[in-house]
């Protein structure tokens, strides 16, 4: 008997061949990802120096400058997820000891208030209840009081529901001046924003929202005001990974031979340029219309099986994540639970200061029909009947 030097031996969960079901993803995201995005992310590979992968990142770099209506050079697609966007913007644009003014009205003004701390600002938190935007009023007296360099506020606020109207902020910010730092992951392609005529500085969103892609790299874009800041620098940013100055220059956005910065996300590429190559064929204004259409479609669903919408108005509800409040009388875990255990649809309960509170239903890009949110409401209506029963 030969006697083995391996202690560990081979897995037996990776014995057997991988597990993927059939499931409807109407959660706050990622949305499925429709068959020519998944073939574009399972073609073979190339280097990531290969001309073919330049002229993709070039494609992807048009195509975000598209979806958020910029002319802004310094505009690519960050090697990592929504949060990674959301680092990048804020380790590029503050030093330590910056002021930072962060409009908090649910989990992402929470999240960028953390990271902006980490990173040795001075932050001050603008506070809403979830369920609440702010107004041009609320944002002057902050920008007044505390004098920041940069606003960080979310258009599309996926735990609580909320559309942030982004009229004039921009314009206050720039009388103030302080920047206006945008996260736009889960509202990109689904609502109305314009980057250059809102005069936003820096704008983020994700991959795995409207654009359908798998999670995995972000487009971001920067203005020249905010460029011109990062250029103003005394220190270097205290990430090389995310370096915008290298970033910028494996991108092509600096006029210099591009050079090695990592080894980038190669397939994630593919499926990112395939996803705006979706929205460009659709048009942003057909995109716009089709989540309008299709939330209101839901709402009006939601309301007539005796829900309650948690934003209360309609113009600043997000029409890609639709935020309800969890009936009287049932657990918001068992509703979720039910409709992936009977209907193989995934919807997600609250996050942060929404846990508990809501169930939230995405309908994002291709998942944005009229047909998912028959199946949703009819699954909504079963859940509430089933769940009901079994309490009596
Ligand atoms: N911002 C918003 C508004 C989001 O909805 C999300 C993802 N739910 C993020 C940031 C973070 O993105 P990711 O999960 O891709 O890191």
């Amino acid at each position: 008997m030969t006697t083995s030097l391996l202690q560990v031996p081979p897995p037996q969960g990776l014995l057997r061949p991988l597990a993927v079901p059939e499931r409807l993803l109407l959660g706050p995201g990622p949305s499925n990802v429709p068959p020519r995005i998944l073939a574009a992310g399972g073609r073979q590979l190339l280097g990531h120096m290969h001309p073919e992968v330049l002229q993709v990142m070039d494609e992807i770099k048009v195509g975000i400058q598209y979806a958020f209506q910029t002319q802004n050079q310094l505009t690519l697609a960050i090697s990592g997820t929504g949060h990674c966007a959301m680092e990048a913007a804020l380790l590029n644009l503050l030093e330590h000891g910056d002021t930072v003014l962060v409009a908090v009205n649910g989990i992402w003004g929470q999240r960028a208030v953390d990271i902006a701390r980490r990173l040795g600002a001075d932050v001050h938190e603008l506070l809403k209840p979830p369920g609440e935007y702010f107004a041009p009023w609320d944002i002057e007296e902050g920008l007044a009081q505390h004098k920041p360099s940069v606003l960080f506020i979310t258009h599309g606020e996926s735990s609580t529901g909320v559309l942030q109207p982004l009229e004039g902020l921009g314009e206050l910010c720039h009388r103030h001046g302080c920047l206006l730092l945008v996260d736009a992951v889960a509202s990109l392609g689904g609502a109305p924003i314009f980057m250059d005529q809102q005069e936003i500085d820096v704008l983020y969103s994700g991959s795995q929202k409207v654009l359908n892609a798998p999670p995995g790299s972000a487009p971001i874009s920067f203005s020249e005001r905010a460029r011109e800041k990062m250029l103003r620098r005394k220190t270097k940013p205290p990430s090389f990974y995310l370096d915008m100055g290298w970033l910028a220059n494996y991108w092509g956005c600096d006029g210099e031979p591009r050079r090695y910065h990592h080894t980038a996300p190669i397939n994630s590429f593919f499926s990112l340029r395939e996803g705006l190559a979706v929205l460009s064929e659709l048009g942003l204004e057909s995109s716009w219309e089709r989540h309008r259409a299709n939330c209101t479609l839901l709402c009006q669903g939601l309301r007539d099986l005796g829900l309650e919408l948690f934003v209360k108005e309609e113009k600043v509800r997000l029409p890609t994540i639709t935020t309800v409040r969890v009936p009287e009388g049932y657990n918001w875990k068992e509703i979720t639970a039910f409709l992936m255990d009977n209907h193989a649809i995934e919807i997600a309960g609250g996050l942060g200061p929404s846990a508990g509170k809501v169930l939230r239903i995405g309908l994002m890009g291709c998942n944005s029909t009229s047909g998912n949110v028959e199946r949703v409401l009819r699954a909504l209506r079963d859940a509430l009947s089933h769940l009901r029963r079994s309490r009596l």
